[in-house]
């Protein structure tokens, strides 16, 4: 069994931190602010389930889930050439289907060095793999976002075993949504069952910031975009942004944009959680 400290030696926002991409301009804001809860109650790593060292979460709300649709990546599905890049919406690369990837190589880990050295280069503190034209679900995160600080995290085929029923409004933004901030809700903490970089599986119970990233990275796997799960209200306040990098992908690529936000439907209910 092992315990992870990380994120115990800074505190956290309690409201509205940017988050996912780090904005320097409100670094002083996110060292002063203070979360709620005590240092060290955010993360908990453990070998089994079971582990006795977990997090509580609370209000927890039993989700399923199945591994058996999923396919596999190959080599192929695999392979990238570095310098990664970051793909903007509307690439449909980002609404792509990501494989599970069953195969704990070199070449894995180059692909996580490089992913983590696009994300710090870019001022992210999350990044999916599809988010670097890679279809496979794999994310990497470090909530301090700079290197040599903070703890780097590693997940490899992650599920989502259980939300919280507490929900809480934060201001994300996305790498692959260059200088858009907007608000989201989602539950305040998550169990989650994954792989680290070696193929080990373990349990993890995430709550504050770490979940809010995670839940983000997550949605990335699925196919689903942060302004997905905005209300009306809110995309309202980003639509030309998102417009203008439609038009910026029909510019560069000579084709139509794959979607279009201004044809989205006027969501009847919340997008849901729980979709692993
Ligand atoms: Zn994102």
């Amino acid at each position: 069994m092992a315990c992870a400290a990380w994120l115990h030696s800074f505190p956290l926002p309690h409201a509205l931190v940017p988050v996912l991409r780090r904005r320097s301009s409100l670094a002083s804001a996110f060292h002063r602010a203070t979360w709620p809860s005590p240092p060290g109650q955010f993360f908990s790593f453990a070998s089994g389930p079971s582990s006795p060292t977990l997090t509580p979460v609370r209000a927890q709300a039993k989700r399923g889930f199945s591994f058996k649709d999923d396919e596999v990546a190959s080599p192929d599905d695999l392979r990238f050439e570095a310098p990664l890049r970051i793909v903007e919406y509307p690439d449909p690369i980002l609404r792509a289907k990501n494989k599970r990837i069953d195969s704990f190589d070199d070449n894995l880990k180059k692909l996580v060095d490089e992913m983590f050295d696009v994300m710090y280069k870019t001022d992210g503190i999350g990044l999916s793999a599809p988010q670097v034209g890679i279809n496979v679900q794999l994310m990497v995160f470090n909530p301090v976002g700079e290197r040599g600080e903070g703890e780097e995290i590693v997940l490899v085929n992650p599920r989502v075993n259980r939300y919280s029923k507490k929900m809480v409004l934060f201001n994300e933004g996305c790498l692959s949504f260059p200088q858009i901030y907007a608000d989201v809700e989602r539950p305040e903490s998550v169990k989650i069952d994954a792989r680290d970089v070696k193929g080990a599986r373990f349990t993890v119970s995430l709550s504050g910031l770490p979940a809010r990233i995670f839940q983000h990275e997550f949605d990335h796997l699925q196919g689903t975009l942060f302004f997905d799960r905005m209300t009306d209200e809110v995309l309202d306040s980003i639509r030309v942004q998102l417009q203008a990098l439609e038009k910026k992908y029909e510019d560069k690529t000579g084709l139509a944009s794959p979607e279009r936000v201004e044809t989205r439907k006027r969501k009847t209910v919340a997008a849901g959680f729980g979709k692993s």
